[in-house]
């Protein structure tokens, strides 16, 4: 029997959506772009993109999307965060601006922008609980850290010294680097295959 065509949304007010969508496609995903409470009805899944999770705040406010997007959740929607998605989607956000209001969707405290001027942008591996083979492709951007992670938190990757770089709390998926800036499509294939519909 052919598998049941899952909806995945991508929030689609500022940051990476695009990439994000033709990842999601290209594993045979029907996306639609959201931008309002309506179109939030009915989706398997959400993806809320890298970006700048400042302005992504200020629109979903303005957008009048945070009690009907954590609604969403609450009712069996699945949420994938990557980068300023992540920090969108934490209980706690370090660094935050005073009217950057959490998702609060994950039990995690975040920090932005946590590594060196330095280090601002590089890709790289990283290996993931679930994932086979090589370890999954990421870009990471100004990227924030784990700083905490409540009793329910699995962490899925971890760097070499030791930080979670990608969470998940039942039908909550994070991860503090852009899968969808590489050509691995593994990690939303994973989103897809055991964390949508779990
Ligand atoms: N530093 C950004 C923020 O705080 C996130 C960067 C990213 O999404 N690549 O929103």
């Amino acid at each position: 029997m052919e598998p049941v065509r899952k909806t995945i949304g991508v929030l689609a007010l500022q940051g990476a959506f695009r990439e994000h969508r033709r990842m999601l496609e290209g594993l045979g995903a029907d996306t639609r772009l959201v931008r309002w409470p309506s179109e939030l009805e009915r989706l398997d899944g959400l993806v809320i993109p890298g970006g700048e999770s400042t302005a992504i705040a200020k629109l979903l406010a303005i957008h009048g999307m945070y009690g009907p997007l954590r609604a969403a959740h609450a009712a069996g929607m699945a949420v994938f965060g990557t980068c300023a998605g992540a920090i969108l989607m934490a209980r706690d956000i370090e660094g935050a601006r005073s009217d950057q209001e959490p998702l609060a969707l994950m039990d995690v405290r975040i920090r932005r922008n946590a590594y060196g001027r330095q280090i601002d942008s590089f890709e790289t591996t990283v290996p993931w609980a679930g994932i086979e083979g090589d370890p999954v492709k990421g870009v990471f951007i100004r990227a924030p850290r784990f700083a905490d992670l409540g009793e329910g938190v699995e962490v899925l990757s971890t760097s070499e010294d030791g930080e979670p770089l990608a969470v998940r709390e039942g039908r909550a998926l994070a991860a503090a680097f852009h899968p969808e800036l590489t050509d691995d499509s593994r990690v939303h294939a994973f989103f897809l295959e055991r964390v949508v519909g779990s």
